[in-house]
């Protein structure tokens, strides 16, 4: 299965911290794409201190609960403290986003992520690997996702990642 994580953080050495992560998921498969790393506003919340963002897909063998299991140790092992509010400061946060064009509907895991068509800053780094991946509830393409998104808070490169390489849609 091909699974589309999302690295971000706002505390601590940011640009430091999503390699580590990066390089910590490897142990659930190879990567096979990978955005470049993105400067973006706190999304549901207030905070002067930006995030980092970056899109990671990996080829894995794991079932999905399994990928999530890794990184919630992940993000413990980073330095991650639950403060049980939803959207806050943190050193690390990683998400899934797509596992293939699977549905997924668990108490633990909702895939495709549900409020990532909202999300500047998970569409534009999308949008740099896989515009032409079709959404499997939405049934629309990224490109289209996020030039149809109404969020206007900022995502911007701030690292160009040179060995991008872009997701390939099966033939139909
Ligand atoms: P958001 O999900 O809006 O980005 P968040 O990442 O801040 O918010 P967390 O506190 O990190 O939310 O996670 C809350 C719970 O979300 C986790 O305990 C996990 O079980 C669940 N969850 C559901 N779907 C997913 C998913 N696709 N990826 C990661 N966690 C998920
Ligand atoms: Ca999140
Ligand atoms: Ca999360």
């Amino acid at each position: 299965m091909l699974v589309t994580l999302i690295f971000g953080g706002n505390q601590g050495d940011r640009k430091a911290l999503i390699g580590e992560a990066i390089t910590e998921m490897s142990s659930i498969g190879k990567i096979e794409l990978c955005s470049s790393l993105y400067e973006t506003a706190p999304w549901g919340f207030k905070s002067s201190d930006s995030f980092y963002n970056q899109i990671v897909t990996y080829e894995t063998n794991l079932l999905p609960e399994e990928v999530l299991d890794k990184c919630q140790a992940t993000e413990q092992k980073l330095g991650r403290v639950r403060s049980g509010t939803q959207f806050c400061s943190r050193t690390m946060d990683i998400d899934i986003l797509f596992c293939d064009s699977q549905i997924i509907n668990t108490p633990r895991l909702t895939v495709p992520h549900p409020r990532l068509a909202q999300r500047n800053f998970v569409l534009a780094p999308l949008n740099e690997i896989m515009p032409a991946f079709i959404h499997p509830v939405i049934h629309k393409n990224i490109a289209t996702l996020l030039a149809e998104c109404t969020d206007t808070l900022k995502a911007e490169i701030i690292g160009k990642n040179k060995l991008l390489r872009h997701f390939v849609p099966p033939p139909l």
